[in-house]
């Protein structure tokens, strides 16, 4: 494992390892798939990752204004992954959808008479989104393994690819960059590259909680005293395992915890209906500012009468007739 201008540089096999070791509060539900478009191919010289990955970094401070490089993680043409932005905090990646996602750029332009992916690069993607998907339960599936091109520019609503939409993982990406192109090719792939799943004796979750401070620590015993091990912002959503004297366990494994009062509980819940909008307020008579399609994930802050809140990134209220929760 080599670090440089602070990025994890990792072969494939060193990612799996690392990765089961890695802890992340923040609830992960979805792998964003993107190109960089530029940098491609031709300013890759085999040794520097570090640099782009860098040169990445100082784009999207300086030109976007962003507080870091958009993506986790970004796979090189010769299969090597480095890490970018922590995990800990929600990604620039697909407008609309990034609170509870993990984001990796492909280097590379994959559209269509750009560049053709080798294959090291190839085995790599597919073996950073099984082992990302291992690790955070996540299903492999075509709802939570996501192109950017399935959804609006404007509105960040999945549209699965109409409307005003990027190109982005390319049209050339795994076989095509549509929906059915990802469940013929790409995440027949991704399955197939998860190890048989271990069935692991874990505590269960008894449920979720939201940060409502502006950042809160984690630690690892239930108390003040206790040594912070990490920092989670505001909105993220944790899974919360066991409670102790006001404090949250954040992990079935691990020494975890966070202040019962950094947090607010929330419901995670699913949407039952072909599509379902999102309003301004709680009733038919609020403006409709989003929809969501059926099988999407959503947290659920608050509930008036038959209206609830949902995540506030979606921004906005849903009849609660049409959330199957979870
Ligand atoms: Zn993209």
């Amino acid at each position: 494992m080599e670090q440089q201008y602070g990025f994890i540089s990792l072969e494939l096999e060193d990612f799996r390892t690392w990765i089961k070791q890695h802890q992340v509060a923040r609830t992960l539900l979805y792998v964003q798939q993107h190109h960089t478009f530029i940098p491609d191919y031709s300013h890759f010289t085999g040794t520097n990752h570090a640099e782009l990955q860098r040169n990445m970094q100082r784009f999207h401070r300086t030109q976007n204004g962003w507080a870091d490089i958009a993506q986790h993680f970004t796979v090189f043409p010769d299969g090597r992954i480095l890490t970018g932005r922590s995990l800990e905090k929600a990604p620039a990646g697909i407008y609309g959808f990034n609170q509870h996602a993990i984001c990796i750029e492909n280097l590379g332009n994959f559209d269509l008479g750009g560049d053709v992916m080798r294959q090291e690069q190839r085995v790599a993607v597919v073996g950073l989104t099984a082992a990302l998907v291992e690790r955070f339960s996540i299903p492999p599936t075509s709802r939570h393994i996501v192109y950017h091109h399935w959804f609006d520019l404007a509105s960040g609503q999945r549209t699965n690819g109409s409307g005003r939409t990027k190109s982005c993982p390319g049209t050339a990406f795994m076989g095509g960059n549509k929906l059915v192109d990802a469940e013929q090719y790409f995440l027949p792939m991704v399955r197939s590259a998860m190890p048989a799943s271990q069935i692991e004796s874990r505590a269960p979750l008894r449920y979720y909680a939201a940060v409502s401070s502006s950042t809160a620590s984690i630690r690892n015993q239930p108390s003040r005293s206790g040594k912070k091990i990490n920092l989670v912002e505001h909105g993220a959503v944790l899974r919360i395992y066991d409670s102790h004297r006001g404090w949250l366990r954040l992990s079935a494994q691990q020494e975890e915890w966070i202040w019962g009062g950094a947090v607010v509980r929330v419901e995670r819940a699913v949407v039952s209906a072909p599509q379902l909008n999102i309003r301004s307020g709680p009733g038919t008579q609020f403006r409709i500012v989003g929809s969501l399609l059926e099988g999407q994930d959503v947290f659920v802050y608050e509930r008036r009468a038959n209206w609830f809140r949902i995540s506030p990134d979606l921004g906005g209220w849903v009849a609660g007739r049409y959330l199957a929760m979870v």
